[in-house]
């Protein structure tokens, strides 16, 4: 599904958080269609990157542009921009005193001003694409971890975001529902949407990622194929990083 259509491209970002170089000269073009794995110990700036990339981070050197247009600072854009490309974080933050459905078409009828019925049959349809259609008017707190993530993954689609960006979507769940989690991002995957995942799950980087990025230290460390990256590692670091994890 990868084309050759630039639709996430850094150029040469650097972000600080003081004294601290989180990222450093990183450059990524991220294809339209395209599943980039980005993977890299705790603290190596993987979740700088997503939360730069829809600006929740903005970045003090370099550019980012998104299908063309560089990152918007702020205003109605930014806003579009936002709703172009839908998060996924490892805590879900989904609304506590909303139903299922109203937090999946919270977005569309509150941003975007979408008319509420024709939101709801899209949400519902959502859903059933995660599996979720059945709880729809359950709160948050009724469903399980896995289930609360497939709704965030719903609301996220609902906006019809051009990308989405995963930031280790499985890490705060029981092991048992890790895998209900990424078979939705499977099949998200195989559908053609553009994703960014930063996980720690080998296996969904191996079958799932067209490219894997290897990050440390605030550096982009490594690029390769997913069978090129696990098979034959090209730095010390990646090797080092794998060894530890396999
Ligand atoms: P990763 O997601 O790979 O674990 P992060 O991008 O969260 O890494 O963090 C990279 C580094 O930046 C870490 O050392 C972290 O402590 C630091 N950091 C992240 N966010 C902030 C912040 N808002 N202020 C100061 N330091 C931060
Ligand atoms: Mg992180």
């Amino acid at each position: 599904m990868t084309t050759s259509e630039p639709l996430i491209v850094l150029e040469h970002v650097n972000k600080h958080f003081g004294p601290l170089h989180v990222l450093q000269d990183v450059s990524l073009t991220v294809s339209r269609g395209e599943v980039v794995v980005v993977i890299g110990p705790s603290g190596s700036g993987k979740s700088t990157l997503c939360r730069a990339i829809n600006r929740l981070e903005p970045i003090d050197g370099g550019t980012i542009t998104f299908d063309g247009r560089p990152l918007p600072a702020e205003g109605k854009a930014l806003a579009r921009l936002r709703s172009e490309v839908g998060m996924v974080f490892q805590s879900f933050n989904l609304f506590a005193h909303k139903t299922i459905l109203q937090n999946v078409m919270l977005g569309p009828v509150k941003v975007r001003k979408e008319k509420p019925d024709s939101v709801r049959e899209r949400a519902m349809s959502l859903l059933d694409r995660v599996g979720i259609a059945s709880q729809a008017d359950k709160y948050p707190a009724q469903l399980s971890g896995g289930q609360q993530q497939r709704v965030a993954i719903a609301r996220a689609l609902a906006m019809q975001p051009k990308a989405l960006l995963f930031d280790e979507p499985t890490s705060a769940l029981d092991p048992e529902m890790v895998g209900e989690v990424l078979d939705v991002m499977t099949s998200l995957a195989k559908d053609g949407m553009t994703m960014v995942v930063v996980t720690h799950e080998m296996g969904f980087a191996r079958h799932a990622a067209d490219r894997v990025v290897f990050m440390a230290d605030g550096q982009l460390v490594e690029e390769s194929t997913p069978v090129d990256f696990f098979e034959n590692p090209k730095s010390e670091r990646a090797r080092d990083f794998l060894s530890k994890i396999l």
